[in-house]
């Protein structure tokens, strides 16, 4: 049976009321919610790309009091974006926020567009981040479906397809169009969003304390666990790196990654990925010497530190380098490596893997 045959005009009706009645009463209180600024809209949508809203709220709170409006981000430093941004990850997030804020006082006058199309033309915004922006800020009439919504989604309407599956988000969207409330899109989204983070979670939906349980398929079939189907996962790839401890004078020697590939632009000790059988120690002078310039001979390791980044898994072999001489960096590297003090650097936008290593040896 088709979603549009089993949602009846009916039940769409009371759908909709059952959702949103319980929406207004269990929505939990964040910070950008119910302020009535498109900005803050923006701001949380692309913090929410990737991020729980538990880990995103704190961070949110931090940007917006630096950066309270579009203007003020606008004209902010890349390098300070990043910074307040480190240690969310997915950095080119905090790229093209920045870069929408700029956009949007260039071509918008300031003022965040309600236009689907305007919106969709930003840096950094997909389909759900203009649909979300669209119907929260403005209430246009869209609904916002991302992989959270699509799970709820093909639970209600018992979609097949695995949960990233361009066919199920095609399906979900269809079966959102259908239910969506015209009067309350804004709501209406986010009330599926909430019920997706609070009662029909991924692993196991609480079907028990789900307000439109009645009119779920998959419950109704008893599948619910079962839909979606999961997603087949990429096989996990073993990494070994190494990052090179240089001090001179208390100050630790740090280098900027280059403006093109993963992490760009953020600070990090010296380092790189190991080819088979190479030694760190080895490959550690050789890292220094490629991305700083000076010449360091290499020490011993005093730790092994591990690190997800996407699927891989990666063990850093941290190697200690005595202070070079000259310790001067030459020219050519000025820009891209420094001799940072420790208090120093959580200004500075470093990289994840860094700011792992550096607690562990209690540098920061
Ligand atoms: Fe999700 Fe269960 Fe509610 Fe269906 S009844 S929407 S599976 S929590």
């Amino acid at each position: 049976m088709k979603p549009e045959n089993y949602f009846t005009k009916i039940n769409i009706f009371t759908f909709r009321e059952i959702l949103l009645a319980w929406f207004d009463a269990a929505q939990r209180a964040l910070p950008w919610r119910g302020v009535g600024d498109a900005y803050a809209v923006l701001v949380s949508e692309f913090m929410l790309q990737q991020t729980t809203v538990v880990t995103a709220i704190p961070y949110f709170e931090r940007w917006m009091r630096r950066f309270p409006d579009v203007a003020s981000l606008a004209a902010a430093d890349a390098d300070e974006a990043l910074r307040l941004w480190s240690g969310l990850g997915y950095y080119a997030r905090a790229r093209n926020l920045r870069g929408a804020a700029r956009a949007i006082v260039e071509l918008h006058g300031g003022r965040v567009p309600s236009d689907i199309q305007a919106l969709r033309a930003l840096p950094g915004v997909g389909d759900y981040t203009a649909a979300a922006v669209a119907s929260i800020a403005f209430g246009i009439s869209i609904p916002a479906v991302d992989a959270n919504a699509a799970r709820v989604f093909a639970r209600l309407g018992a979609l097949p397809g695995h949960a990233k599956s361009p066919t199920l988000i095609k399906a979900a969207r269809t079966l959102a169009e259908l239910l969506i409330d015209p009067k309350r899109t804004g709501d209406f989204n986010q009330a599926i969003m909430e019920l997706g983070a609070l009662v029909c979670a991924p692993g196991a939906p609480d079907c028990g304390a789900c307000p439109v349980s009645e009119h779920c398929r998959a419950r109704r079939a008893g599948i619910e666990r079962e839909i979606p189907a999961r997603a087949p996962r990429p096989e996990p790839v073993a990494v070994a790196a190494v990052a090179a401890l240089v001090r001179h004078r208390g100050r630790v020697l740090l280098r900027r990654r280059p403006d093109s590939g993963p992490m760009r632009g953020l600070w990090e000790l010296p380092g790189g990925n190991l080819k088979p059988k190479q030694k760190p120690e080895s490959a550690a002078a050789r890292f220094i010497s490629e991305q700083t310039g000076l010449k360091c001979i290499p020490e011993k390791q005093i730790a092994t530190v591990r690190h997800t980044f996407t699927h891989h898994c990666i063990t850093i072999h941290v190697i200690t380098c005595a202070t070079p001489a000259p310790t001067r960096i030459p020219a050519a590297f000025r820009d891209t490596a420094a001799w940072t003090a420790p208090a120093r650097i959580n200004d500075l936008p470093i990289t994840g893997a860094t700011r792992k290593i550096l607690i562990k040896i209690n540098l920061i």
